[in-house]
């Protein structure tokens, strides 16, 4: 996209808003930055901007910004769409694009995308760290609270590999990624979205525009894997747990496979994964289609898998204490994600559940919870109704205030060859800013009681 003397339009302010306002205008662009926020909540935003000698509009989206007319908007991603303000803006047919549509105004590196609804930074990490480990040079980011377009416009890339949020996709039109990997597909943000149709659609433009000599990496098993093959023009490479496949990457007997044209070869085997949990081997074969369509030799995929030992706060190990395993699963904020964890493991478990209330039930995961689960700890706003719900099925449940306490009762109740689970099924803004810290906290708390 062309952009010097562009009048530049950037809706959002916070690190990714700065972040992309400062390289427009580096570029040469005229940038406003305009966020509905308060001047108050936006202070270390607006002292950025006005050291970069950016103009900002804050505590509002005043009509009189499209007048005269911008060339284009670069959206946040956690903007709407449908706000009567960007409503104004396509009426006026002006384009609205999210920052990842611009990374290929900075660099000439091919981008890898990871979209889907789970195991997208995952994805991304394992990409990333397979092609650095093959000391390919790479920017990696995106969807992660920082613009990537900023992260590679001074960078000396060979590769750009970003995870892309549906948010983002929404309103990308030239976005073409050289890979695109699409995890799985289930229903997921249908608020902002409204119906599943319009997610898929959304997810669509990561391969819309590829051409012949790109490709996408698609899950065999996902209901919806095939409309992505559809609308693409180019080569589509299949992973799959379950089944051989033709083009891609597959498991069979403990051995994962790759193929291409029918022809097989055994890259590793599978009790070289480090990672947890079944549902990571699609994130593994994901990425090792990916990485070798990126022209990774398979001994250095193999070698680089087999060193990855997982994204953090997702079932991260944490340490051993007299025969007891610590894994911290914070990124687990909704039953789902916890059922998924309780599967990983064959040791005896002590659960340790709870946090903010987002209204959601915990029947599932009653109904998921298996003898393996030896004892469960619930703590923070949601403990009572994780107890009265989970009591119809393990008698074995404490309800204590906080997650300091939890560990303490966890750590008195482990015996020898147990794990540690902290996989809370809950958000964690009752006590704190984000997973984040609250998995930081645990692995803080459990590593000094060593
Ligand atoms: P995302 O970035 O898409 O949120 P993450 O890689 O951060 O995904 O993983 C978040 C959670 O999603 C994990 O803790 C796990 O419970 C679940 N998950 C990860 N990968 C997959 C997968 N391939 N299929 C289903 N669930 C997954």
């Amino acid at each position: 996209m062309e952009i010097k003397n562009k009048r530049i339009l950037v809706l959002g302010a916070g690190r990714t808003g700065v972040g992309i306002a400062k390289v427009l205008k580096l570029e040469g662009a005229e940038v406003i930055v305009n966020d509905g926020a308060s001047a108050e909540s936006l202070k270390n935003d607006l002292e950025k901007l006005s050291q970069l000698d950016i103009e900002a509009v804050v505590g509002g989206h005043p009509k009189s910004l499209l007048d005269p007319k911008p060339d284009f908007i670069v959206k946040n991603p956690g903007i709407p769409m449908d706000i009567p303000f960007l409503e104004s803006a396509s009426s006026k047919n002006i384009q609205v694009v999210s920052d990842v549509e611009l990374i290929a105004s900075f660099t000439d590196a091919p981008i890898i995308a990871v979209t889907g609804t789970n195991g997208k930074t995952t994805v991304t990490s394992l990409i990333g760290h397979i092609l650095t480990g093959a000391q390919r040079r790479v920017s990696i980011g995106g969807n992660i609270g920082y613009s990537i377009a900023d992260a590679v416009y001074e960078s000396d890339s060979e590769f750009v590999v970003c995870e892309v949020s549906s948010f983002q996709l929404e309103s990308t039109q030239r976005f073409t990624p050289k890979i695109a990997v699409v995890t799985n597909i289930s229903p997921d943000h249908l608020d902002r979205h409204k119906n599943m149709n319009n997610y898929i659609e959304s997810k669509l433009n990561v391969c819309i525009n590829q051409n012949e000599s790109d490709f996408v990496v698609l899950n065999k098993q996902d209901l919806y894997a095939k409309r992505f093959a559809d609308a693409t023009r180019g080569n589509v490479y299949w992973f799959s747990r379950f089944d051989e496949v033709r083009d891609g990457a597959y498991l069979q007997d403990g051995k994962i496979y790759f193929a291409e044209g029918g022809k097989s070869k055994v890259v590793m085997n599978l009790d070289s994964v480090q990672l947890k949990g079944e549902h990571n081997f699609d994130n593994v074969l994901a990425a090792l289609v990916a990485s070798r369509l990126a022209g990774v030799s398979f001994q250095q995929i193999s070698e680089t898998i087999a060193s990855f030992k997982g994204v953090e706060h997702r079932l991260e190990y944490v340490t051993e204490i007299d025969g007891v395993q610590f894994y911290n699963d914070s990124k687990a904020t909704n039953s789902n994600s916890t059922i998924q964890a309780i599967n990983a493991f064959e040791r005896p478990l002590i659960l340790l559940l709870g946090g903010y209330d987002k209204g959601e039930e915990f029947d599932e995961l009653a109904t998921a919870l298996h003898g393996g689960v030896r004892e469960i700890i619930t703590f923070g706003q949601c403990k009572d109704k994780i107890k009265e719900t989970l009591s119809k099925k393990n008698k074995n449940i404490t309800s204590i205030s906080n997650i300091e306490e939890a560990i303490k009762i966890a750590i008195i109740k482990a015996q020898e060859g147990d794990v540690v689970l902290f996989s809370p099924a809950c958000a964690s803004w009752d006590t704190f800013e984000n997973f984040e810290q609250r998995g930081k906290k645990f692995k803080e708390l459990v590593l000094s009681a060593q």
